[in-house]
């Protein structure tokens, strides 16, 4: 069965810069496995997948535009120190943040004396990235698995997903 729309992809995935950097990689973890066509994958990726089929093994060169998106030099601000008070910060640190664009991740760039630098960039924005996939499994989505816009494994939605159900 070749992914297409509503397939359930399981793989296994390494994702490194153009310099070679590894960056992230599932093979010694769980794979990821997923409904094609929910926007869980970034849409780079997830377009490579298309027509691939269980077994195969490929890589895809994904541009930054088809993956964490560019770069915006707006992003980046410098607020008042006052707003972390009582926190221990240090660069690097990154923070949930609620801002006009909704809930975003913050990363703090630099420390100064009455402000702190912080960039709402995705880190991985403004990279070009390649990534080597392998297919492990490619099955039907349920009807119910795209009602709730997410996969069900063994024992149905609640077992598969912590927060869907308490
Ligand atoms: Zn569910």
């Amino acid at each position: 069965m070749n992914i297409s729309k509503n397939t359930v992809v399981k793989m296994h995935y390494s994702v490194m810069d153009k310099d070679g950097n590894a960056i992230d990689s599932s093979f010694d973890n769980e794979p990821l496995e997923f409904i094609i066509g929910t926007g869980f994958l970034i849409p780079g990726l997830e377009t490579a997948l298309i027509d691939k089929k269980e077994g195969d093994t490929f890589t895809a060169e994904v541009p930054a535009a088809e993956g964490y998106g560019e770069r915006h030099d707006g992003l980046m601000q410098a607020v008042p120190k006052s707003m972390f008070e009582g926190m221990e910060i240090e660069p690097g640190m990154q923070f949930r943040a609620t801002t006009d664009e909704g809930e975003q991740t913050v990363i703090i760039i630099e420390i100064q004396d009455e402000d702190v630098v912080i960039d709402g960039n995705h880190p991985l924005s403004g990279i070009d990235l390649t990534f080597d996939v392998e297919v492990l499994g490619v099955r039907e989505a349920t009807p119910e698995e795209l009602e709730h816009g997410h996969i069900h494994k063994e024992g149905g939605c609640c077992a598969s997903n912590e927060d869907c159900c308490d």
